[in-house]
């Protein structure tokens, strides 16, 4: 259990140090230097756990890729580069009307969304 938790908080601490979203591969290589027995398959798990507890955010880079980022405070969206995927955030959200609307249509409590924008930078343009 002690260990369970150690393996999450070293997990943690990559994706919060990182200045860029990283993938769960590159969040393995760097938690490996410490906890070099850790597995690839605790890495996801723990990233699909932080993800439910919206600690952190899931973008997807492309089809079946994804690199994780910590979540901010405050409720945002992210624009990711699909060539090198450097990741903006956009503070103004759309949804929330929209939310209230399919919410009053379809009788559910709504309590959460995603949304992403895929493009290229300026860089890769
Ligand atoms: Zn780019
Ligand atoms: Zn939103």
């Amino acid at each position: 259990m002690v260990r369970k938790t150690k393996q999450r908080q070293a997990i943690l601490t990559v994706i919060q140090n990182a200045a860029k979203p990283l993938s769960a591969r590159e969040i393995y290589n760097m938690v490996k230097v410490q906890h070099p027995s850790i597995a690839l398959t605790t890495i996801y798990r723990n990233l699909d756990l932080l993800t439910e507890q919206q600690v952190v955010s899931k973008l997807r880079v492309r089809d079946n890729e994804y690199s994780y980022i910590l979540n901010a405070k405050e409720h945002r969206h992210y624009l990711v580069c699909l060539s090198c995927h450097k990741t903006v955030s956009v503070k103004k959200c759309p949804f929330d009307v929209f939310a209230a609307k399919v919410a009053a249509d379809t009788g559910y409590e709504i309590v959460a969304h995603d949304f992403q924008l895929y493009g290229y930078c300026r860089n890769c343009r």
